[in-house]
């Protein structure tokens, strides 16, 4: 099982990327679990056809003892296994608590035996990394991160404080930077701008993201570019982007990926 955690500034496009990567993997035969750990909990809002599932606090606070695993996994478009962590009640409480206790109960549940997925993609808001978001990185919930970013300097500012923050975690062993995935806004000199960025943070693009108004035409159908338009070229630059960061033979262990 491989966890990678995509980090980056609020409204940068994490989840459109995370969904459709999720839709490109389990379309190469992998076992994806998506969680989405924002408080908005809609990371998987693309994959159920628009349908917003109960979050894994909603359900603790609900059900408490009684929480069993079927109440927090939702088996989402293409088989992907959709969670949302959930987040506290607006103004009480630490946003970054409830993602913990969230995964505790998922592990508690025995999550990733029963589902036994391949691939684990944490959605993670990142524009300031308090002790909370950064969980993923720090408690070895995940092996490696990305960041999206655009070329906008304050997706590069939240760029470079998670950067750091997985560089301050990564001494004790936990996840490594992957590297940026580009999400072009449409900035002059943006490839330039963003690879000097990947420089000065000590990384690099692993992948550009074109702006493409499909993207907005499938999430009007509730659905990942990968579904509702699988030959276009944006869906074959998400399906580029699984192949460079999963190696699926490799993965899966078995002949399966098509
Ligand atoms: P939040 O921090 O609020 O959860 P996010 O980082 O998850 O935001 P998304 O919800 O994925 O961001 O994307 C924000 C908006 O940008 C969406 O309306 C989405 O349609 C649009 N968007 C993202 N990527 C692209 C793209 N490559 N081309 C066109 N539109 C895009
Ligand atoms: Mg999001």
């Amino acid at each position: 099982m491989e966890r990678i955690a995509i980090y980056g500034k609020g409204g940068i496009g994490k989840s459109t990327t995370v969904t459709n990567l999720s839709a490109a993997l389990v379309k190469r035969g992998l076992r994806v679990m998506q969680i989405g750990c924002d408080p908005k909990s809609d990371s998987t809002i693309n994959l159920t056809g628009g349908k917003r599932i109960p979050t894994v606090l909603e359900v603790i606070r609900d059900k408490d003892k009684e929480t069993r695993l079927e109440d927090l996994v939702a088996i989402g478009s293409g088989g992907v296994l959709c969670v949302e962590a959930g987040g506290p009640k607006p103004g009480i409480g630490c946003a970054g608590r409830g993602i913990i206790a969230a995964f505790e109960k998922l592990a508690e549940l025995k999550a990733y035996d029963v589902y036994k997925p391949d691939v684990v993609i944490y959605d993670v808001l990142g524009d300031v990394v308090c002790g909370g978001f950064a969980m993923p990185i720090r408690n070895g919930y995940a092996d490696s991160v990305c960041i999206v970013t655009s070329g906008e300097s304050m997706s590069l500012y939240a760029a470079d404080n998670i950067a750091s923050a997985v560089r301050s975690f990564g001494v004790r062993g936990y996840a490594g930077l992957k590297g940026l995935i580009l999400n072009k806004k449409g900035i002059v000199n943006e490839v330039a701008i963003v690879e000097q960025a990947a420089r000065e943070i000590d990384t690099a693009i692993l992948h550009t993201i074109e702006r493409d108004p499909l993207v907005q035409e499938a999430e009007a159908l509730h659905q990942s570019v990968l579904e509702a338009f699988p030959e276009s070229p944006q869906a074959r630059s998400y399906q580029a982007l699984a192949d460079k960061l999963f190696d699926c033979e490799k993965a899966v262990g078995r002949a399966i990926c098509v």
